[in-house]
């Protein structure tokens, strides 16, 4: 069995277009996954308090069958292959990767949320989310 998954990348540091396709690659990879659209790219301010460069954005959808932990797992090691170094919480890095959905999983963890409670006040989230519904649907 497989589901549909939302990864949102974000990167702010360095080479932002580079990490995003290393990521891509990094995801496309992954044992029993295929990755299946991706939205547009898009720039956005950082938030938080610390003087940061701007976000590269982009949302990709997956069909997997990597359970959410296992998969969050995964996603802190392509974070950590290229070259993320944990500081504060929306500090400057050079990929950040983040479940936004697993299929109608919910989950209510120390180490996962699901969906991300970010989706309610990201416009830029929302906006690609409808990109990769429309594409998941035209693809079906
Ligand atoms: P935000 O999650 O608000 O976008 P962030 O991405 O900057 O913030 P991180 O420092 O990358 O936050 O991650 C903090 C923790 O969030 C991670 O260690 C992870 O366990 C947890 N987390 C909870 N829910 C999720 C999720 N759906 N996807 C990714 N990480 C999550
Ligand atoms: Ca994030
Ligand atoms: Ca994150």
């Amino acid at each position: 069995m497989t589901d549909v998954v939302l990864v949102a990348l974000g990167s702010n540091l360095g080479d932002r277009a580079a990490y995003l396709a290393s990521a891509r690659n990094a995801l496309a990879l992954l044992r029993g996954t295929r990755l299946v659209a991706a939205s547009a790219v898009e720039e956005t301010a950082p938030f938080g308090w610390s003087a940061q460069g701007p976000y590269l954005n982009q949302m990709v959808a997956l069909r997997t069958s990597i359970a959410p932990l296992p998969l969050l797992a995964e996603l802190q090691r392509i974070e950590r292959s290229l070259g993320r170094v944990r500081r504060a919480r929306w500090g400057a890095r050079t990929i950040d990767l983040d479940i936004v959905r697993h299929g109608e999983r919910r989950a209510t963890l120390a180490t996962l949320t699901l969906p991300h409670p970010g989706i309610a006040s990201r416009a830029f989230w929302q906006r690609e989310i409808a990109q990769l519904d429309g594409l998941l649907a035209a693809a079906a």
